[in-house]
């Protein structure tokens, strides 16, 4: 359910648990609130459902099956199919619909104050009063670039990966790309076959054997998980920071067109100057260089340490009990920051939350969290887990 409430709307809502942030995360969350009996309300920036999704390359997919995709109770269309990156948008759309997830949208949280009684939530659109707040706000509106002398100098055009969408404004230019990941690998591979690419990396790219996929590195990643809670030492897995030989770099490779150089020095007006002093002139740089927890509006809890993440225990602030932080990455839960890997997260999460509100409680004017129970199905997924209906 997507209610747009902002509407000028001044009003101070109280409920018990407000999520900021409505992509994957953030809907994980709500799924869990749902079956409690907790009020709730879920704020997202965003004009539409989808999270970062909406805003991926138009070629993207996803590097692991549907089937290893899936949110909390309801299985990603698809089987063994890799999403693209609308199918991921649609499938988020749905969900949310499907549990009637009261999700407002667009809402933007400016920051969270503490109270003696509770977290005040200030947006865009009017205060939330809440006696939890749970923060799924992502990485995507915390673009990273590294920082080169003279950047700023440089007069081509810079694009982060943030914000490529397809390579035809690209074609037929000098384009500089940075960065050792999977966008990087991905976007050089479509970029290559257009323009003229030179491909800067940190370390010579660690590419994954052909065979090793999504679904490879997530069953790699869940025996991790068990082999630590069961106490024993854990096998070392393969990375997941190495690059997924997916289609289009497989091709890609085999054209000879994943050669990578070390770093430039500096930047000039019209490229950049080499360690051996040569330069070389670029039209345009795109920065495949990562993102940061977007925390922004948790500054004034005093939680946000200087490395821009928060400490947590689980998934709460230590420093301010009443919040807790979901799918930024493996420092909130194992995998979080994937599809299949935030709903363990998003489940301990509200039972925390239960446990810590007393799931007698209500506030009376945020959405019910016990309204609406018969749509899940008990659905068993890989990464050794399940997510059955309470
Ligand atoms: C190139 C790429 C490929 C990937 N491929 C895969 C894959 O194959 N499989 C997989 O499982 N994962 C993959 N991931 C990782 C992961 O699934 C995504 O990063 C995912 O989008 C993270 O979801 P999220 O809900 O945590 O954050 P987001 O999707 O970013 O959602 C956060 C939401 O919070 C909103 N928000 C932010 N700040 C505020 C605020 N102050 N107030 C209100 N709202 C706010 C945002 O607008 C957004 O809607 C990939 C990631 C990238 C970048």
């Amino acid at each position: 359910m997507s209610n747009g409430s902002n509407g000028g709307q001044r009003a101070e809502r109280v409920c018990d648990v407000v999520v900021i942030g409505g992509g994957q995360a953030g809907l994980a969350v709500g799924y869990y609130l749902r079956r409690s009996k907790l009020s709730f309300g879920v704020l997202d920036a965003q004009v539409a459902p989808g999270g970062a999704w909406r805003h991926g390359w138009e070629s993207l997919r996803l590097f692991s099956p549907a089937r290893f995709s899936s949110l909390p109770g309801w299985p990603m269309p698809g089987g063994e199919e890799y999403p693209t990156r609308d199918e991921v948008v649609a499938y988020l759309a749905q969900y949310e619909r499907r549990y009637e997830l009261p999700v407002h949208r667009p809402v933007r949280v400016r920051e969270v104050q503490p109270h003696a009684e509770a977290l005040e939530v200030r947006t865009d659109g009017g205060s939330w009063r809440a006696r939890a707040v749970v923060s799924a706000t992502g990485t995507w509106e915390h673009l990273f670039i590294p920082a080169y002398p003279g950047r700023e100098r440089f007069g081509g055009l810079q694009l982060h990966s943030a914000l490529y969408h397809s390579p035809e404004r690209l074609a037929g230019k000098r384009v500089l790309v940075v960065g050792g990941g999977n966008s990087g690998a991905q976007i050089l591979a479509e970029l290559s076959q257009v323009a003229h690419t030179t491909w800067v990396t940190l370390k010579p790219p660690s590419f994954l054997p052909d065979h090793v996929d999504g679904r490879y590195l997530f069953e790699q990643a869940s025996a991790q998980y068990a082999a630590r809670r069961d106490g024993r030492v854990p096998e070392r897995p393969v990375s997941l920071g190495d690059i997924v030989a997916v289609p289009p770099v497989r091709e890609a490779r085999q054209r000879g067109a994943l050669e990578s150089v070390r770093p430039f020095l500096c930047f000039t007006e019209r490229g950049v100057v080499w360690p051996d002093g040569s330069e070389s002139a670029f039209d345009a740089v795109v920065w495949c260089t990562g993102f940061r927890p977007a925390l922004d509006h948790l500054i004034p809890l005093g939680v946000v340490g200087n490395g821009a993440t928060v400490e947590v225990r689980g998934t709460r602030a230590v420093q301010e009990p009443r919040l807790w932080l979901v799918g930024y990455g493996d420092w909130t839960g194992f995998a979080s920051a994937t599809l299949i890997g935030v709903g363990r997260s998003a489940r301990a999460t509200v039972e925390e939350i239960v446990a810590v509100l007393g799931s007698e409680q209500g506030s009376g004017v945020g959405d019910r969290g016990s309204g609406v129970r018969g749509t899940a199905t008990s659905t068993a997924l890989p990464l050794g887990l399940t997510f059955p209906d309470p």
